[in-house]
């Protein structure tokens, strides 16, 4: 466990990145009965905080941030957690075992947890740094954005039809901005979900008043001083006071990259979640991993229960219990009053079932590939989303017929079913 190097300038498992995974991790590993030295080197200023309220409650207004803390500030210190904030590692030597930070301290380990997450993805055509083109990745993304409204911006253009393009339209629209939306591909949420949930979402914000375009390709940021407006691939220009950029993020991975880990849009992990390089785990969104539910297929996951999960499969690895990687995928996202609640990965489905009645504004989609079950997606249907994951967790084999029957619950369908 502890190694004999233990002191200043020195960690036993020095964690880099202070998000959901990151703090989880050493929580984790306090959990675990971990007694060697532990540090969290993040590059934000504030303790560890819970993202997802960022396009949701706290962009709002209607949670201030010190309900954010993923654990009261105490808590560190409690469990002995040495939190070095503002700082950020630019360099890893894997033989060395030393990360170097941005002020040129060297700090050794023992383990190295990297668990740096991702940045906002940038557009890449001419105007995307203007002030006023903003992002929602961190508290200070959803600072700068709240403080633009405050100070009277009435015009938003969101680009980006995901998960966080559609949140800040429905917080943007709900405080009175006029907002348009702009997705490239033919529809909302076409990565992540199935036509009949994007149609269900894209008449939601309609409904509400977005103007949401599909299809549509920026050409250029219009200002000078800040933002005045979008110009279109077709020439045509939308006048606007702010922009706000949802287009996925790009994993922070750099430096361990540079390290000699294996990796590309990420970094691969094993079932441990340990990279190529020794004594070294990655976990969260930067974590490139073969996912039992996309078919084996390697993905990165962005979603709280991820980070999470992986955290504990890292701590419990380095304490000696090594267990794999397992855990069902699940995720959550709030627009207007819909909950959406998702579990299991839709990505490669072949047919999917509506169950319920989007015109009630509860149902699911149940999305099935090579006739077994591998994904919903509940919107204001709690109980499916409960009583699915037996479903999902065992690829159930069920007539679409019986999954789009309502009257029969989704519990009495798993009963009996067989793992395979
Ligand atoms: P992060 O939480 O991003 O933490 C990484 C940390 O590492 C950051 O603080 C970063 O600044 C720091 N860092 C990066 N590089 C370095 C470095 N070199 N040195 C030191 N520190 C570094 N998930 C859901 O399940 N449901 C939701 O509803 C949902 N909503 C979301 C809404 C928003 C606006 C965002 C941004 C995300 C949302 N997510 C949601 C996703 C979820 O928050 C992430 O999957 C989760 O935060 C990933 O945790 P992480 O620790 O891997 O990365």
């Amino acid at each position: 466990m502890p190694t004999p190097e233990a002191g200043p300038g020195h960690s036993d498992v020095l964690i880099v990145g202070g998000g959901q995974a990151g703090a989880h991790a050493a929580l984790s590993l306090r959990q675990q009965g971990y007694s060697g030295t532990v540090t969290i080197v993040g590059r934000e200023p504030d303790p560890p905080y819970e993202r997802p309220p960022l396009s949701k409650e706290y962009l709002a207004g209607d949670k201030a941030f010190e309900r954010l803390h993923l654990r009261p500030r105490e808590v560190w210190a409690e469990k002995d957690v040495d939190l070095r904030l503002g700082r950020t590692v630019v360099a890893v030597d894997a033989g060395a075992k030393t990360v170097t930070l941005d002020d040129g301290a060297r700090t050794g380990f023992g383990t190295l947890i990297w668990a740096a997450g991702g940045d906002a993805r940038r557009l890449t055509c001419e105007g995307a740094e203007l002030p006023g083109v903003h992002t929602v990745r961190h508290r200070a993304d959803a600072d700068g954005l709240r403080a633009a409204i405050e100070a009277g911006a009435r015009r938003a253009v969101i680009v980006g039809g995901g998960y966080i393009g559609l949140e800040a339209a429905a917080v943007l629209t709900t405080l009175g901005l006029s907002v348009t939306l702009l997705e490239a591909l033919p529809r909302v949420l076409a990565r992540v979900a199935g036509e009949e949930l994007s149609a269900f979402y894209a008449a939601e914000h309609r409904g509400r008043g977005v103007d949401l375009r599909t299809g549509v390709v920026v050409d250029r940021i219009l200002g000078g001083d800040t933002v005045t407006g979008v110009r279109l691939a077709d020439g045509s220009v939308l006048d606007c006071d702010l922009v706000v950029v949802g287009v996925g993020i790009v994993p922070c991975v750099g430096p361990l990259l540079e390290a000699g880990a294996a990796g590309g849009v990420g970094v691969d992990v094993d079932a441990v979640c340990r990279t190529t390089l020794p004594d070294v785990y990655a976990i969260g969104d930067c974590a490139a991993h073969a996912n039992d539910f996309a078919d084996g297929a390697v993905v990165r996951l962005e979603s709280v229960q991820n980070a999470n999960d992986m955290a504990v499969v890292a701590a419990k690895s380095i304490c000696g219990r090594p267990e794999a990687y397992t855990a069902t995928p699940w995720f959550w996202s709030t627009q207007y009053d819909l909950k959406l609640q998702t579990i299991g990965l839709s990505a490669g489905s072949d047919t999917t079932v509506v169950r319920g009645d989007p015109a009630q504004r509860a149902f699911s989609v149940i999305s099935l590939r090579n006739g077994r079950v591998v994904a919903l997606d509940c919107v204001n249907s709690v109980k499916d989303f409960v009583q699915g994951r037996a479903l999902v967790e065992k690829a159930a084999v069920v007539a679409p017929a019986l999954l789009a029957d309502s009257s029969s619950a989704l519990k009495d369908l798993a009963a009996g079913l067989v793992a395979p």
